[in-house]
């Protein structure tokens, strides 16, 4: 199993563990509200969502859950604050011998059921990115292009503007397995989709399309543009070396077919259109871009 999925497997884990440690705490407030006893100096302590188990685990992971959606990362940490505070007030009460006050109440279940909410939320961000993105690159997988396809087929009609799709694929990828062995090809690939990523446009979608392929929805205004976009990225891959482990350098080139896509074109024939040109490309001698024929 890859890395990623490992980890996110070991996240999730950790997510479920400390969602059950929010429960247990949440019996031990049960029995201070049935049985008046005391429930614990971290229940009322005023930093007691710093020294609960959850609030010490999202602490160390907060990293995480800022990557993945920074605003909600800021509301759990409130909602999981005003949710102690509440606990507080309301077992303060009910040691002292007093009855809880409905607002306290009021309060904790509102927040406790944000809480988990958010939580919920998160887990199934995680586990939905891990299916759709390559754990390789991060980039995301062929699934998803249909839809974005649709999206930028619109974009374009209505901007009058022009889409390709772009097939890339590495030149000569298998000797790197071969001569430095498959570790080092993964990081070449790494390497090749970052810096494939940091070339196209915002707002162009880039995909892992399979083994050392990769597939781009160029968006432009003309012909032109198209080319020197596709000669941008065969420069940015061209000149900038691939470090592998043993300190040693590799240089790399790729070949892109691009299609110009039709008004009424589907992906599937766009994309045959640019795995064609793609084919030329390699046959005319690699690290090139070649245009393809009219749909
Ligand atoms: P060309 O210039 O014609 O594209 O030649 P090539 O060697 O790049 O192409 P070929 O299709 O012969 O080889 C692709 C290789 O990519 C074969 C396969 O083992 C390797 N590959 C596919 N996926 C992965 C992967 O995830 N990691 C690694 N390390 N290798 C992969
Ligand atoms: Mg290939
Ligand atoms: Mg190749």
């Amino acid at each position: 199993m890859s890395r990623v999925l490992v980890e996110t497997d070991a996240f999730v884990a950790e997510l479920d563990a400390a969602v059950e440690a929010h429960m247990d705490w949440s019996r031990r407030i049960l029995r201070c509200a049935v049985l008046h006893s005391t429930p614990g100096e971290d229940v009322l302590d005023p930093m007691a969502h710093t020294l609960c188990r959850f609030g010490a685990w999202f602490c160390a992971n907060r990293g995480t859950f800022e990557a993945l959606d920074a605003a909600s990362a800021q509301r759990l940490e409130a909602v999981h604050q005003a949710m102690h505070d509440a606990i507080r007030a309301l077992c303060t009460q009910v040691i002292s011998g007093q009855p809880g006050r409905d607002g306290d109440l009021d309060a904790f279940e509102t927040s406790q059921a944000e809480l988990l909410k958010l939580l919920a939320d998160y887990k199934t961000r995680i586990l939905s990115s891990a299916v759709r993105d390559d754990p390789l690159t991060g980039l995301p997988l062929r699934y998803n292009v249909e839809n974005d396809f649709v999206l930028c087929q619109k974009e374009a009609r209505r901007n009058r503007s022009l889409l390709y799709v772009v097939m890339i694929d590495v030149d000569h990828f298998k000797p790197i397995n071969d001569t430095y062995g498959h570790q080092a090809g993964d990081q070449v690939l790494r390497h090749v989709a970052h810096t494939l990523k940091q070339g196209v446009r915002g707002g162009e979608p880039l995909y892992r399309f399979g083994g050392e392929e990769f597939l781009w929805l160029l968006k432009c205004k003309s012909p032109e543009e198209a080319r020197k976009s596709a000669r941008r990225i065969l420069a940015a891959v061209g000149t900038t070396p691939v470090p592998i482990d043993d300190g040693e350098t590799l240089r790399l080139t790729i070949t892109l077919g691009l299609a110009q896509v039709g008004e009424m074109e589907d992906l599937s024939s766009a994309i045959r259109r640019a795995d064609l040109a793609l084919y030329q490309g390699k046959q005319d001698g690699r690290n090139r871009y070649v245009i393809a024929d009219a749909p």
